[in-house]
């Protein structure tokens, strides 16, 4: 069971405090989003479940696994932020295959597997590319892809659609739908764009000022809206 437990975690930059005794149970599947205002701490708390932000206090687990301590790489996630960080002087393919070569996996093997993701994503007919011959949409889908090569427990997204304009945002939102549903991992996903977490998530995390003000699915959220602040934040009428 990939589940993710955060016990009373804490961020402080210098002596400023940025995350303040985060609680929050993510189960296994669960499609988890965090939406709040710029600088409420969502990418912060993004990074320190991947492993990129030290953590300054409090628990944090990964099935049940103690990992405050643990190296981004040996958490086994996958990471997809909003600046898509392909290696720009490999192919798309190289590109894919390279988180399963840093593993040691074997010439076959990756290479059933790139047919595999590639096919999911539908970039077979780019493989051959490199990153600067892509649309933003395509480089999108290959940041993806990358990220589902060694088949994460758990995939962290960052913001990853804000890049894109419109048409392409609402094809990709369709996408990483049935991305999830096809591989059933547990998504944590951060956004500030509200139709994006109404549309997407099982379970929506509202964050202010480095605390969660309110937990709940997206239907909890827009009819029982704990404060006027989650009101405004999710639209709903209240
Ligand atoms: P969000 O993603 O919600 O916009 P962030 O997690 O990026 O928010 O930032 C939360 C707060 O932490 C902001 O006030 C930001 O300025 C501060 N912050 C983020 N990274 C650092 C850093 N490396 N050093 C100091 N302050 C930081
Ligand atoms: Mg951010």
């Amino acid at each position: 069971m990939a589940d993710v437990r955060l016990e009373g975690l804490k961020k402080t930059f210098g002596t400023i405090e940025i995350l303040s005794n985060i609680d929050l149970t993510i189960d296994h599947g669960e499609f988890v989003i965090f939406v709040g205002p710029s600088g409420s701490g969502k990418s912060t708390l993004l990074r320190m479940i991947g492993g990129l932000e030290p953590i300054s206090g409090g628990r944090l687990l990964i099935d049940n696994e103690l990992v405050n301590d643990i190296d981004a790489a040996d958490r086994n996630l996958g990471m997809v932020f909003q600046s898509y960080a392909l290696y720009p002087h490999m192919t798309v393919k190289e590109n894919l295959a390279f988180p399963l070569r840093m593993a040691k996996a074997g010439k076959a093997a990756i290479a059933a597997k790139i047919a595999k993701t590639a096919s999911l994503l539908q970039i077979d007919h780019l493989l051959e590319r490199k990153p600067r011959q892509l649309s933003g949409g395509q480089r999108q889908r290959v940041a993806i892809g990358r990220a589902i090569m060694r088949e994460p427990k758990v995939f962290l997204f960052d913001e990853p659609l804000s890049n894109l304009d419109t048409d392409l945002r609402v094809q990709m939102r369709v996408q990483i739908a049935k991305l999830h549903k096809q591989l059933g991992n547990t998504m944590i996903y951060v956004t500030h764009d509200q139709v994006e977490a109404m549309t997407l998530a099982d379970k929506i995390v509202v964050l202010k000022d480095g605390n969660i003000e309110q937990v709940g699915s997206p239907h909890d959220l827009y009819h029982n809206p704990a404060s006027r602040f989650v009101a405004g934040f999710i639209g709903s009428p209240k």
